[in-house]
């Protein structure tokens, strides 16, 4: 039998929150004023929220949508292939999209999600990502904008899950003992 799980703080509320802002202040210089910001459920749930509240106090007004993206792999390994379950329906050919998601780790579900976009005829697709566990690894995709380094742990928290659990805590944590 093996330790009961438990939690390990990583990155703070306040420290989320004033990262957000600096991250919605990166983008206010970077995006054209219009735009289509597409949260990627359901992980992003939560910093999709802060990201389009912080993005609204620094003067932008997106055009809101969700698309939701399903990723069979095995466990807690994010190889497989992913797959759409819903689409966006705001209008995204000839626009700028901005693609907002929890966390890059091999990079598969933004690459899936930037294509589909192309396709779909976006202008150009940027990424924003609240973590980022790429930034030690070479050769691994990047986000144009990134909250976080991460270290190669599994974290939960922030609208991140384990088996559904854990979304609800406000900061984020690495998960132990699982
Ligand atoms: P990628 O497709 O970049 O390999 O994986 C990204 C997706 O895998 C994230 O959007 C997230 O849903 C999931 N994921 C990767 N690492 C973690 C983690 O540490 N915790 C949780 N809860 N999900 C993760």
């Amino acid at each position: 039998m093996g330790d009961a799980a438990h939690l390990e703080p990583l990155f703070t509320s306040d420290a989320i929150e004033s990262r957000l802002d600096r991250l919605a202040y990166e983008i206010a210089g970077t995006m054209p004023k219009d735009f289509a910001a597409v949260a990627i459920l359901k992980g992003s749930f939560i910093f999709a929220a802060d990201l389009i509240r912080a993005l609204t106090a620094h003067g932008l007004n997106p055009d809101v949508d969700f698309m939701t993206l399903a990723s069979y792999g095995l466990g807690t390994s994010s190889s497989g292939t992913v797959s759409l379950l819903r689409d966006v329906e705001v209008e995204v050919a000839g626009r700028h999209v901005l693609l907002i998601d929890d966390i890059l780790d091999s990079g598969r579900t933004v690459a899936f999600a930037k294509a589909h976009m192309k396709a779909k005829g976006a202008a150009a697709v940027h990424t924003c990502v609240l973590l980022d566990k790429t930034s030690g690894r070479s050769g691994a995709s990047r986000a144009d904008f990134a909250g976080f380094a991460c270290p190669p742990a599994f974290v939960v928290g922030y609208g991140m899950d384990h088996a559904h659990k854990y979304r609800g805590l406000p900061f984020v944590a690495i998960l132990k003992g699982e």
